[in-house]
């Protein structure tokens, strides 16, 4: 099963990808987490990237498909892919189907998770807060300012996803407000079912 987590910055799409992955034997493909590691290549491609995430702009379709590209090629993943943070524009979206066709896959499902953009933003704040509390390191990103300008990329750029694949008749809709537990049962329900 090949499924995408869509929603806002701090919906919970990583947290709820880790679950899948304990839960399910899926391998998950994180477009933000292979950035991050990008950005300590020391290249020049990664310090422009830093620079991009650091101000909370998307970075370039071409780059996020190209690293997506390169891990489907790689393969190895029996229980499917969750895609969590792609496709983040229609653009990609369209790429990713052609992607999996190619390897001879599809997508099975999209599960949105919906949450206020107000908690949302108590979420990352909180985020940020907490690491600093344990002495651990703060997501450059995880401040107001970006977390603003990350919030209109998402509204701007990858909310017509949700209409997109709507149309597809792909579209789950997921509470992402309730407990970690609650949510990843409301997960597996939508995508069992
Ligand atoms: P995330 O960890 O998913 O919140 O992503 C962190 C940052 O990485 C985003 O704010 C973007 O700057 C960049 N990023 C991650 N995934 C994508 C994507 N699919 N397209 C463009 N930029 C992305």
């Amino acid at each position: 099963m090949n499924i995408i987590l869509l929603g806002p910055p701090g919906a919970g799409k990583g947290t709820q990808a880790g679950r899948l992955v304990d839960e399910r034997d899926m391998v998950q493909l994180s477009t933000g987490d292979m950035l991050r590691e990008a950005r300590t290549s020391g290249t020049e491609m990664g310090r422009r990237v830093a620079e991009v995430m650091a101000r909370g702009d998307l970075v370039t379709d071409e780059i996020v498909i190209g690293l997506i590209e390169e891990k489907l090629a790689s393969g190895g993943a029996s229980g499917g892919y969750i895609f969590d943070g792609f496709p983040r524009t229609l653009a990609q979206a369209d790429a990713l189907g052609e992607l999996l066709t190619r390897h001879g896959a599809s997508l099975d499902a999209v599960i949105e998770l919906q949450v206020n953009d107000e908690v949302l933003v108590e979420r990352i704040l909180n985020r940020a807060k907490e690491a600093a509390a344990a002495g651990q390191p703060v997501r450059a990103d995880d401040n107001a300012e970006s977390l603003r300008q990350r919030l209109l990329e998402y509204y701007k750029k990858t909310s017509p996803l949700i209409g997109y694949y709507y149309a597809k008749g792909l579209l789950r809709g997921v509470d992402g407000l309730g407990e970690i537990d609650t949510v990843a049962q409301e997960i597996s329900a939508a995508l069992d079912g």
